[in-house]
């Protein structure tokens, strides 16, 4: 799944736990789960196939991070923030064979990432879709409730 998709999803997760440690941990279970929903991908080893997407994909996701952030109420921010890290932080394999050579992760830990994926290569275009409705989706929610908490303290 498109690292903007966690990102979005991340940040609702942070929004609804509002603890950071909870978030980063919900944040990594809700990367698993939305790997094993049916999702857009090449699977294994056709790194030059994805490279160009993955560029794309990693700075609109970055951008969604800060938007995110800066979306939620001051009080909220590390554990939206510690929702959308959590949320990405499965596949810095990718990340890591690319720059190092390696994942960062134990090898059954990477066998069972890969194990639950649900990848097909005709749905990219949906999932650009689902990635800028959670970051549309996010933002919203956590404007609204940014400007609650602006309202109930003053
Ligand atoms: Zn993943």
């Amino acid at each position: 799944m498109i690292i903007s998709s966690h990102v979005g999803a991340g940040a609702l997760v942070g929004m609804a736990t509002r603890r950071p440690g909870v978030a980063l941990a919900a944040g990594f279970l809700s990367h698993l789960a939305m790997d094993a929903l049916p999702h857009w991908g090449l699977g294994p080893n056709t790194e030059p196939l994805w490279l160009p997407i993955a560029k794309k994909d990693g700075v609109a996701g970055l951008a969604a991070m800060a938007l995110l952030t800066a979306s939620a109420p001051a009080g909220a921010r590390v554990a939206v923030l510690a929702g959308m890290t959590g949320a990405c932080l499965p596949d810095t394999d990718k990340i890591g064979r690319f720059f190092v050579g390696r994942s960062p992760w134990p090898a059954r830990f990477d066998r069972f990432h890969e194990a639950i994926q649900n990848e097909s290569k005709d749905c990219l275009g949906r999932e650009v879709a689902v990635a800028a409705a959670l970051t549309v989706l996010s933002a919203a929610a956590l404007r609204l409730w940014s400007a609650s908490t602006r309202r109930a303290i003053g």
